[in-house]
This record gives structure tokens, C-alpha cells and sequence, in this order.
């Protein structure tokens, strides 16, 4: 029999597979034309070749949103599982018969999507919100042209569609955390298993985590963390480790951890967890921080990443090339791997 976890998971899954890939679709345009990124408005003179680039991504959009119709369904279907897995059969009638053969539950017909919202407002504990409903249908009808007609009619815009996921997520889990769920996430998707010195999921989500910020409004950002978007400013060292390759904390400079408590620790959005800080002036000139590690972490500024005792522009934040590219397995090619010794 299902289970309304592995609905759950697989929703969500989907969704930031969705989430990854808009994020690849406007990372190809920003690292090209850097004059011109998609998240503010388009200089009169890139209009043209934008509006070009933005029609030559339609098929991938249109598939996108049949992915994250996908993650909307399943995500309904969860709810109404954790009720009973049988009301996933609502208005389908199962076949009785006499015959003593038992029913593959995978073979029969589950509830329509037409029909979830109703249900799950109808069965279920927790009511929809009226944002996602009418969200919900209007990607259903896209969804439902796209599959019949090859084609929606009016056209589809990435960055608002990053927008509708941010809204879709605060809708549909408000209780889950973003940004560690995408780490989860990261460490089961294709290409989890080749995680190795040179590169691991942790690394890519991390990575890719400042552009993500670039994406997301500051309101839609305290709708999703709880937070204003201005105080993230601390690096977590335990998800730095957690991201380091042979190159070590290299490039790891995306801060994910913001001040509670007075000031006497930071909490981060990836790990979860309060770290105790230490007040110590960071040994790097340029760095105005007094926040430093702890514990494991002693003498790491928890604001550039400097570590204490080692030369001032070793890893100065802004010094790779950053986070405009993202990291991807063809990053560790066979250029990397033969200097590994
Ligand atoms: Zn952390
Ligand atoms: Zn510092």
C-alpha cells in the first residue's frame, strides 16, 4: 500500500527539481550577459535578444510546469493518504468481484486532479489556502493544454515562476524548512551517488544558495523563512564542512546563518541548529566582524570565512568566480582529476 510520506517526498522532490531547473535556465542567460540578469528589469539595449532568449525557452517552461503540477498533485494527494491511502480512490469505483485474486492497488484509478482540492478541503484536517486553489487550477489548465496541444498560448516567465514556487511552498508545507529540505533533496537526486573529493551535493546547493537569495523578493523571503532576507549575513561552518571538496571551504562563502539570542549565537537555515559564537575581532583587515566560531570552529569569522593565523587574502570572499556560475558535475572533469596525486 502507499504511504502519504513517499507521496510527500516525491512532491517535493519534484518541486525543487523544478526549482533547479529554472534556476539553470536563467543561469545560462545571466553568466552570458551579465549586463543584463533576469532578476531586474532588462536594459533597453539586451530587450531584444531577451525577449528572443525567453521564446526559445517555452518547451522547457511549459515541461517545467507539468513537473511542478506533478509536485502539486502528488503533495494534495499526501494529505489525503495520511487520512486514509483509500480515499485516493474517491469517485473511482474498485472492481468487487468474487474471485479471490487480490487488487493491485498501482492499478487502479486514482482520484482526478480536478477533483483533489475539493477532497482534500473536504477530508482533510488542514484547508487549502484560496492562493494555492486558484494557482492550482491555472497550472492545471497550462498543464492540461500543454499535454493535448503541445503549446499553452500565452507565454511563461522563469523568474515568476520561481516566485509561484516560493508561494507554493510557504502554501503547501508551512511547517517545513526550506533550505534543508533542499539539501535532503540534493543528497537523492541523480547525481548524489557521485559525490567525491571533487564534489558533493551539499557543495552545489550551497553553491548555487546566494543566486537563490537573488530570486526570491524580500517579502516572499519572510513569507518562506520567517526572517528578513538583510540578516543572513553569517557563514555556518558545520554546512561549509559538510560542503568542503579537495579545495576545501573554497567558494563555500554563501552565509546561511543569521544572529539570535543577543548575539551570543547564530542559527542556521541549512543545518537547523543554534551555534554559540565567540566574540573576537577576525584576524583579516578588510573584515569588520567580531563573530567567530567556537568549539570545533574556534578562530573561523563566521562573516568572511577567515581562519585564524592564515594570510589575509587566502579565500577573501568574492574571490572565485562565484556564484553567477553554478556548479555542476562537469565542473570536476578530468582536468581537475588529474591533479588529484
Ligand atoms: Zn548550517
Ligand atoms: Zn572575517
Amino acid at each position: 500500500m502507499l504511504g502519504d510520506d513517499v507521496l510527500a517526498e516525491t512532491a517535493l522532490r519534484l518541486y525543487f527539481d523544478a526549482w533547479d531547473r529554472l534556476r539553470v535556465i536563467l543561469n545560462d542567460w545571466d553568466s552570458r550577459i551579465p549586463d543584463a540578469p533576469f532578476a531586474k528589469p532588462i536594459p533597453d539595449m539586451w530587450k531584444e535578444e531577451a525577449d528572443a532568449y525567453l521564446e526559445d525557452c517555452q518547451t522547457d517552461l511549459q515541461a517545467i510546469i507539468a513537473v511542478i503540477q506533478q509536485s502539486n498533485e502528488l503533495a494534495l494527494k499526501a494529505r489525503l493518504c495520511a487520512v486514509s491511502p483509500y480515499l485516493l480512490l474517491l469517485e473511482n469505483p474498485i472492481p468487487l468481484s468474487a474471485d479471490p485474486k487480490p487488487l493491485d492497488f498501482f492499478d487502479l484509478r486514482t482520484i482526478d486532479a480536478q477533483r483533489l482540492r475539493q477532497a482534500v478541503n473536504t477530508l482533510c484536517p488542514k484547508p487549502l489556502p484560496p492562493t494555492f486553489i486558484t494557482r492550482y487550477d491555472r497550472l492545471r489548465k497550462i498543464r492540461n493544454r500543454y499535454t493535448h496541444l503541445g503549446q499553452i498560448g500565452a507565454p511563461l516567465n522563469p523568474v515568476e515562476m520561481l516566485v509561484g514556487l516560493m508561494d507554493q511552498f510557504v502554501e503547501l508545507w508551512p511547517d517545513r524548512a526550506w533550505l534543508s529540505d533542499r539539501l535532503r533533496v540534493a543528497y537523492h537526486d541523480r547525481e548524489a551517488g557521485f559525490g567525491d573529493k571533487f564534489w558533493n551535493p551539499a557543495y552545489r546547493v550551497l553553491r548555487m544558495w546566494e543566486g537563490d537569495m537573488e530570486f526570491m523578493p524580500p517579502a516572499r523571503f519572510r513569507a518562506l523563512f520567517g526572517i528578513d532576507p538583510n540578516v543572513i549575513r553569517y557563514l555556518c561552518h558545520a554546512c561549509r564542512k559538510d560542503a568542503a571538496t579537495r579545495e576545501g571551504l573554497y567558494g563555500l562563502d554563501a552565509p546561511t546563518a543569521f544572529s539570535i539570542e543577543d548575539g551570543t549565537a547564530i542559527q542556521c537555515l541549512a543545518c537547523q541548529k543554534p551555534t554559540v559564537i565567540a566574540r573576537e575581532r577576525c584576524g583579516r583587515p578588510t573584515c569588520t566582524s567580531d563573530i567567530m566560531g567556537a568549539g570545533d570552529h574556534d578562530g573561523m569569522c563566521h562573516l568572511c570565512g577567515h581562519e585564524r593565523g592564515s594570510p589575509a587574502d587566502i579565500g577573501e570572499p568574492g574571490d572565485n568566480d562565484g556564484f553567477s556560475l553554478l556548479p555542476t558535475l562537469n565542473q570536476s572533469g578530468p582536468r581537475d582529476r588529474s591533479l588529484s596525486g
